[in-house]
């Protein structure tokens, strides 16, 4: 019998957060960001939840050609660019869209013979200072990206700081916007600005994100952008369900502890359960004590710290509890953002933290465990 703990991947939700995603921009085409192994969903299955996506958009160049080998064949962005020059005849050999972010990776175009045209997105830093030519700088790096013969499409591309906050107090996405659009002021091509947050505001500022290709992430895997609504809110269904069962009960008397730091105490009679699922999982460690879990179906909470291996929930308001019942850790009844909040996270971090040694399987809502 493998260990009861298991990552339910939910393609059909996937393929409903896609839906959402078009729905909102629907003028525009649709990268869907697959990075950090699809958001800890599995690549393949990323793949899969997307089929009908007009791209995929992930980091490394490595996982570019995995996609090829997988049989992707739409296209395919690096969101970071090529971090070598020994990358650029890959680019062109599996048709990989790259991101043009630095005079490096220019140069490193310049440099290699194209034997086959490529298509590159050019990044501006409009305020997120992380990648980009700044506004002033952008027309002239577009220039020299221009006379690369073997450049073909350039798309302008974008990264919004704050897209979650419309009215942010120090960069406004309306901000970011009009500096986007000075710096593209009379270059031709296509666009990309919105990741989740703008996407998810398109309805909203569909005048001022004219997006020909948006770049939809957390929104995809029924995760929130943030800004204070929850995915459900956004119509966004949960795409992973990690789950587990019950493996051990406690019988405490009033002044037991539980755990590494005996940092819970019981002040009465009570049943404590312990689940089979620890950080070593991707579980998060600083889950405080009222941690939201379901076990039988019943809202309940963690109690004492998680250990690697194992963690411990509160099964008083569990009538029936045993060893083998089911416990939701996130997912389809307990959006994973409760939990993130809860651990002083975002729903991003847990998902993409899910360890490898955590059995995968493929399943509806409501299918699992
Ligand atoms: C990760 C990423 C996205 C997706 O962001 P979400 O907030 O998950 O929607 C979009 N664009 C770029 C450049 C990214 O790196």
């Amino acid at each position: 019998m493998p260990r009861p703990l298991c990552a339910t991947i939910h393609l059909d939700s996937m393929q409903h957060n896609l839906a959402r995603a078009r729905a909102c921009a629907p003028q525009s085409k649709a990268w869907a960001v697959v990075k950090a192994n699809a958001y800890g969903h599995g690549l393949e299955r990323g793949m899969k939840g997307f089929a009908q996506a007009d791209g995929l958009a992930l980091i490394e160049t490595e996982n570019a050609l995995r996609l090829r080998e997988l049989g992707w064949t739409k296209p395919i962005l690096l969101l970071e660019g090529i971090f070598d020059a020994s990358d650029v005849p890959l680019l062109a050999e599996h048709d990989i869209n790259s991101t043009v972010h630095s005079l490096e990776q220019i140069k490193m175009l310049e440099y290699t013979q194209l034997y086959r045209p490529i298509d590159v997105h050019l990044k501006m830093n409009t305020g997120m200072n992380r990648l980009g030519f700044r506004p002033d700088e952008y027309a002239a790096a577009y220039k020299r990206l221009r006379a690369i013969p073997g450049v073909r499409n350039i798309t302008h591309m974008t990264h919004f700081a704050n897209a979650d906050e419309l009215e942010h107090p120090r960069l406004t996405i309306s901000e970011q916007v009009r500096r986007f659009r000075t710096g593209v002021e009379g270059l031709g091509g296509e666009r990309s600005l919105s990741n989740s947050a703008g996407v998810l505001h398109q309805e909203v500022l569909a005048q001022e994100l004219q997006n020909d290709w948006v770049r939809p992430g957390i929104m995809l895997y029924g995760g929130t952008p943030g800004g204070g609504r929850t995915a459900h809110d956004f119509g966004l269904r949960p795409t992973m369900t990690l789950s587990s069962e019950i493996i051990a009960i406690q019988q405490l008397e009033a002044g037991d502890t539980v755990g590494y730091g005996s940092r819970f105490e019981a002040t009465g009679a009570m049943q404590v359960g312990v689940v089979a699922c620890g950080y070593a999982d991707g579980y998060p460690r600083h889950a405080p004590h009222g941690t939201p879990v379901i076990v039988d179906g019943m809202r309940t909470s963690v109690v004492g710290r998680v250990s690697m291996d194992m963690m411990t929930v509160d099964l008083t308001p569990v009538a029936n509890a045993r060893v083998g019942s089911k416990v939701t850790l996130w997912g389809d009844g307990l959006p994973i953002d409760e939990v993130a909040a809860a651990s002083g996270t975002i729903g991003y971090e847990l998902m993409c933290a899910l360890a490898p040694r955590v059995r995968v399987s493929e399943g509806r809502m409501g299918t699992h465990g």
